[in-house]
């Protein structure tokens, strides 16, 4: 047990704040409270987490596919940590425009930021910025209702390209080529579903620079993509080369084995001609080097045909081919944004940090800042990996606590004092059960008969982010 001089008691919690509430954020506010010094009454805390959307959960509720429900149930997982009532959540407060660093370390003695990476990579390639080509992560915005992107997303193109061999761009691909009723069993909202439905889209190719041992692709997310009804998987034999690095990669990684053996049966078993309206292309060894356009507008895609060297690693055989597309999404990996008045790795776009402990520019600790999830360690790996990150920040905290600066006004009436005073129209975890009950409500009511249907809907998501304010009943209860 640590002695917690004036800190850390009843009277007196060690007043912690989490920037994000998606899984980063949660799991670093649940850790903490189910650490040992918590749990024991050696140490109390008092936890607030903010987000900048009116609703919680983060990428879950803004990133995961509307038909993955099996990773969007992880919200039931998150939601019954907040429904305890030991985690305060205040929504649609942003950090750096309703909140200043000074404001949060004035409030806590802990700041953790879990703000995550929502933007695209960069893709710099000649006509990247032509009318047709997008970032595949604001169409995943589209598509999950974000309420900061618009309602309207143009999807005018019979044939697409989609970049990259993640499960990014197999969300993209999956989405623009399924026929839009499928999707009406999900909780996407109304206009995505209008959008998705006028879609004249034929073909959807997605291209991967390596070979077909090097996806990034997970298994499971692969084979499913085989089961959107009247959409065939076709594949090109010419792309199936091996290396040895690719031979090693097979015997030694199972999910490697068994993603290479799936694309191999769907090559092998691919009727002749496709009876399917809609074709998903995958393509490997394609390197992207040009979109093409004419009068500023997309007209098609240009690649060097790579090879693999030997290590897995691809290299330009000098051979260039061009495909007719209307549309390219390039989803080659997400980017975190940089935070204000934070030290910001823009090569790796995550905060300066060590093991969670966030750094100053001469590379020292700042005492009482720290980070977790992708906006510490870039965005890589499934939502499950984000707990042992941030097991590892909150250890971090607890190690430091004797030597962390002491907030000035650590009441939890402040804070909510200065969002009021400033007019900010924040949401609580009441909020978010209005918004949650309406959305169920908005599934059930759903008249699926009326577009000739049969169907049952749980969710209707609701997407403008002044109507989520309202449904939450912040305005009524705080302005
Ligand atoms: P990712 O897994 O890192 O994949 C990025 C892909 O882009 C790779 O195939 C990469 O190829 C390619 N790439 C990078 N730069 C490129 C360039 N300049 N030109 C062409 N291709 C390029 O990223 P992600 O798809 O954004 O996924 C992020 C994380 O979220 C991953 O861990 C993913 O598994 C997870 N996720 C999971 C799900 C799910 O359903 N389970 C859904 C979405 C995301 P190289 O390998 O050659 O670099």
């Amino acid at each position: 047990m640590i002695e917690t001089t004036q800190r850390g008691t009843a009277d007196r919690p060690l007043r912690v704040v989490v920037v994000g509430c998606g899984p980063a954020g949660v799991y670093a506010a649940d850790l903490l409270t189910k650490s040992e010094w918590v749990r024991s009454g050696g140490l109390v805390v008092s936890i607030d987490v903010f987000d900048r959307y009116p609703a919680p959960f983060g990428l879950i509720r803004y990133g995961v596919a509307p038909d993955h429900p099996r990773i969007k149930g992880i919200i039931g997982a998150l939601h019954k940590v907040l429904d305890r009532g030991d985690i305060r959540f205040f929504g649609n407060v942003d950090y750096g425009v309703d909140l200043s660093l000074a404001d949060l370390r004035k409030h806590y003695d802990v700041v953790i930021f879990a703000t995550g990476a929502v933007d695209d990579a960069a893709l710099n390639i000649p006509g990247i910025g032509l009318r047709g080509s997008f970032g595949g992560a604001d169409f995943v915005s589209w598509y999950d209702g974000h309420p900061d992107v618009s309602r309207e997303w143009p999807l005018d193109a019979e044939q697409v390209a989609v970049l990259g061999n993640g499960n990014v761009a197999l969300d993209v691909a999956r989405v623009l080529s399924k026929h839009a009723d499928d999707l009406l069993v999900t909780e996407i909202p109304e206009n995505v579903y209008a959008g998705l439905k006028g879609s004249p889209v034929t073909d959807v190719h997605v291209f991967g620079r390596r070979g077909p041992a090097q996806i990034k692709f997970t298994p499971l997310e692969l084979r499913e993509l085989s089961h959107s009804r009247d959409v065939d998987i076709i594949l090109y034999p010419e792309d199936f080369e091996f290396d040895e690095a690719s031979d090693e990669a097979i015997r030694s990684n199972n999910q490697v084995k068994t993603m290479v053996n799936t694309l191999t049966n769907w090559l092998v078993e691919q009727p002749e001609e496709s009876r399917a309206s809609r074709r998903l292309h995958l393509h490997f060894l394609h390197n992207p080097v040009e979109v093409l356009g004419e009068g500023g507008v997309v007209t098609g895609i240009r690649f060097e045909r790579t090879e693999l060297d030997g290590t897995g690693n691809a290299r330009g055989t000098g051979e260039f081919l061009e495909y007719p597309v209307q549309a390219v999404y390039r989803s080659i990996g997400y980017f975190g944004s940089a935070l204000p008045e934070v030290e910001f790795d823009a090569g790796r776009g995550v905060v300066v940090n060590e093991g969670g402990r966030v750094l100053d520019a001469e590379g020292k600790p700042v005492p009482g800042l720290y980070a977790t999830g992708w906006i510490k360690r870039g965005p890589v790996g499934l939502i499950g990996h984000t707990k042992g990150d941030a097991l590892e920040t909150v250890t971090c905290v607890l190690e430091d606590l004797e030597g962390l600066p002491v907030a000035e006004a650590p009441g939890e009436d402040a804070i909510t004092g200065l969002l009021e005073a400033r007019g900010v129209r924040y949401t609580t975890w009441e909020g978010w059960h209005a918004l949650d009950t309406h959305e169920k409500t908005l599934g059930e009511n759903f008249d699926a008969n009326a577009l000739g249907l049969e169907l049952s809907r749980e969710r209707v998501k609701v997407v403008s982010r002044e109507e989520m304010v309202q449904i939450s009943g912040a305005i009524e209860a705080k302005v």
